[in-house]
């Protein structure tokens, strides 16, 4: 019987812990977790969570694994790994052998230091907890100031105008999404909040941030602005200091090949907290996207039971923002031209990115999932896909070049 240890219980620990209990059930398969209770799902925090008169704890199936299947040592976070005895320490100071270890650390929030303003006004959006507090917060419809215009930002900003807060977007970069997104998807989200009523400002930086007679108050050069709350949504760090630690190899991540292996062969690595090879493109990345942390756990878990599969999904990831669903796939801020469908100033639109040897290697769609979908499908046997067949892929509309 192996001794098979994930830790981390996010998505793709969850799906590593499932895949394991379904094909090595006589295994020992231990979870351990820092944060308490059973793994859950994390899109819906930003997005319908926040919305719902009564919302819904979004649980990940299957849950009844833990507990019988699989041991989910919750509330204990893993200190030290040493692979020479492969032991793996936690805090409270036990010992856990593996024949077999899954590092599924995610990613944790950037924080900013804030001394002069309540922590009671101040937001952050990763747990359950935290979704919580800004629910309740939200409902009370105070004027939200938010740092940050990355996907958390927007999403906590649409949620918010829908409640009927006031609502105030400040991003350091001079476009919004500017990490994940082309500057055409940028603008749209631009114009998209400043019509639903959003002040977006961008290029800036508060350099002051403190609370004055009940207020906060952000200040830059020329201009303030003031606020009830504050949300912070200004990126992620990997976890990957254990890894590093016990002398894996890193580079803005933990280094994995196709098959979620690390540098040492009993160890593997799934989710956000990996840098991995991206399809056929000779690319790597380190992405923060719920598929394809589900995606490696699975195969991780597979590999870990001695078989042979590769992850080769190109990342995708949706985000909902009013009546609007946007997704991407791929890698579309490394395209060198686009092949458009659809107005790209109404609220359907298609563009797929072309690199230079004339392949796929990514897509943005507004409301065009089923099209987001099918190039989804034509990428999962790991063949690029060329831009001739795209027109076969998606539905045939007219297309501006
Ligand atoms: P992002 O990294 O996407 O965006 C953060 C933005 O904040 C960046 O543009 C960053 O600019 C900016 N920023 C940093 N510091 C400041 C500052 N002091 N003042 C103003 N702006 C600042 O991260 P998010 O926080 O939006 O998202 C966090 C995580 O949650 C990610 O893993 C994300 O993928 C995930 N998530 C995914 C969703 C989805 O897929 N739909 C939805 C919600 C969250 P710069 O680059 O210059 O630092």
């Amino acid at each position: 019987m192996d001794d098979f240890i994930i830790i981390g219980s996010g998505i793709a620990g969850h799906h590593a812990a499932s895949e394991l209990c379904r094909k090595a059930p006589s295994h020992n398969v231990q979870v351990v977790g820092a944060e308490l209770g059973r793994p859950y799902d994390r899109p819906p925090l930003s997005k319908e969570y926040l919305l719902a008169a009564e919302p819904v704890h979004p649980e990940l199936r299957p849950s009844e694994i833990y507990g019988s299947t699989v041991a989910l040592r919750d509330g204990l976070s893993t200190t030290s790994i040493d692979r020479q005895n492969r032991t793996v320490t936690l805090a409270d100071g036990s010992q856990v052998h593996y024949d077999k270890l899954l590092l599924a650390t995610g990613s944790r929030l950037r924080q900013l230091h804030l001394p002069h303003v309540d922590p009671r006004r101040i937001f952050y959006l990763r747990t359950l907890e935290d979704a919580q507090r800004l629910r309740r917060a939200l409902c009370e419809s105070p004027r939200v100031a938010i740092l940050g215009g990355g996907f958390i930002g927007l999403e906590v900003a649409a949620a918010a105008r829908v409640r009927g807060c006031t609502v105030r977007v400040l991003e350091r970069a001079p476009l919004l999404l500017s990490r994940a997104a082309t500057p055409k998807l940028s603008e749209f989200a631009r114009a998209l909040h400043i019509k639903r009523g959003v002040e977006v400002l961008v290029d800036l930086e508060a350099g002051e941030i403190f609370e004055e007679s009940g207020e906060i108050i952000l200040r830059w050069p020329g201009g303030e602005l003031r606020s009830d709350i504050l949300v912070v949504g200004i990126g992620v760090v990997p976890n990957s200091e254990l890894a590093s630690q016990c002398g894996l190899a890193t580079a803005d991540g933990i280094l994995v090949d196709q098959q979620c292996r690390t540098s040492d062969g009993a160890i593997f690595a799934a989710g956000e907290v990996t840098n991995y090879p991206i399809g056929r493109h000779g690319l790597r990345a380190r992405t923060e996207s719920w598929s394809s942390a589900s995606a490696q756990g699975a195969v991780a878990a597979k590999n870990m039971m001695g078989q042979d599969r590769c992850f080769n999904e190109l990342p995708w990831f949706w985000s909902d923002q009013y009546d609007i669903n946007i997704q991407c796939i791929g890698l579309p801020t490394k395209a060198s031209r686009f092949l458009q469908v659809g107005d790209l100033n109404s609220n359907s639109w298609l563009q797929v990115g072309i690199d230079d040897a004339g392949h796929v290697i990514g897509a943005e769609g507004v409301n065009r999932g089923r099209d987001i979908s099918a190039l989804r499908r034509a990428g999962r046997s790991g063949q690029s896909i060329p831009a001739a067949l795209v027109e076969q892929l998606i539905r045939i509309e007219p297309v501006n070049r």
